[in-house]
């Protein structure tokens, strides 16, 4: 097959694609700007964060109650009895919510309680995840598998468009590579890289892709630099007692803060976010 016949190919489609989600326009200069728990732990630390993070100025609120965890006795998430705390939330405060769906089975249902689909990077190909994740007409974020080429990355993002839904967001979160200091190795030449390759929008998850609190601040400008359409960035009240991520999870404060450093490049009004143009 040719590229100039795949869905996600700048050849297949000259223009960006431009996701409208709410009030949010993404890929014509719309910024999504995604903070909350890395997994929600209870309706109680769900609100605080959110309410905390949607005051500084976040779009979007991300939480997972589905964790992918490396080890079986970590915390594995509140499961399906957390779907009614996610849209409730949304509802009530009136803000786009998002989450992670890992088991095919469960992506029906999911999608009805929330505004965005995540697929996490463990799951970038797992092929039966996507293909019921494409039969769905509504937002997806793919993230980038831990070691991913770009191109099977975007054979993935192909995977979920062949039924003509086009509303799929690339997120990089950081590759493994052979340097053990952080956690990943965050290719922000792979989001420069990509804009040219397909019309999709890209965002950055400096928060994985760092795994430490004090680099998410250059990170993330470092992201927008490289052109980025957005950023996912986990926040927690407690992160000494997070049960997921706390190393990587900024203050409240620290996120409010985060938000006045990236101001000078970005437009930032009450849900409309835009960034200011190429640097
Ligand atoms: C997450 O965003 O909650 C997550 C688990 O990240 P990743 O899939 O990128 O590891
Ligand atoms: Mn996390």
């Amino acid at each position: 097959m040719n590229m100039t016949d795949m869905k996600h190919s700048r050849q297949y489609k000259a223009e960006n694609t431009v996701i409208k989600i709410g009030n949010l326009k993404l890929g014509n200069g719309g910024f999504l700007l995604a903070a909350g728990p890395c997994a929600i732990e209870s309706a109680n630390q769900y609100a605080t964060i959110a309410q905390k993070v949607k005051q500084a100025g976040a779009n979007v609120i991300r939480g997972s109650i589905f964790k992918p965890r490396s080890s079986p006795y970590s915390f594995q998430g509140l499961g399906h009895d957390g779907l009614r705390l996610i849209r409730d939330l949304g509802d009530e405060m009136d803000i786009l919510v998002e989450t992670e769906v890992m088991d095919p089975r469960d992506v029906k249902e999911v999608s009805r309680f929330v505004d965005i689909l995540r697929v996490g990077a463990r799951n970038m190909q797992n092929f039966d995840l996507l293909k019921e994740l494409a039969k769905l007409d509504m937002p997806i974020i793919l993230k980038r598998g831990m070691s991913a080429t770009y191109q099977e990355w975007l054979m993935a993002a192909e995977y979920l468009m062949v039924n003509g839904n086009d509303q799929i967001i690339l997120c990089e979160r950081g590759i493994r590579t052979f340097e053990p200091a952080l956690r990943n190795t965050l290719d922000l030449a792979g989001v420069a890289y990509l804009k040219h390759q397909t019309h999709l929008p890209i965002i950055v998850d400096p928060s994985h892709a760092t795994g430490k609190r004090n680099l998410i601040l250059p990170a993330s400008k470092a992201a927008i630099a490289a052109g980025t359409d957005g950023l996912i960035i986990e926040v927690h009240h407690d992160p000494e007692h997070a049960l997921c991520d706390g190393a990587q999870s900024l203050l409240p404060s620290q996120f409010n803060d985060l938000v006045t450093e990236i101001q000078p490049y970005l437009t930032i009004e009450k849900k409309h976010i835009h960034r200011k143009g190429d640097l």
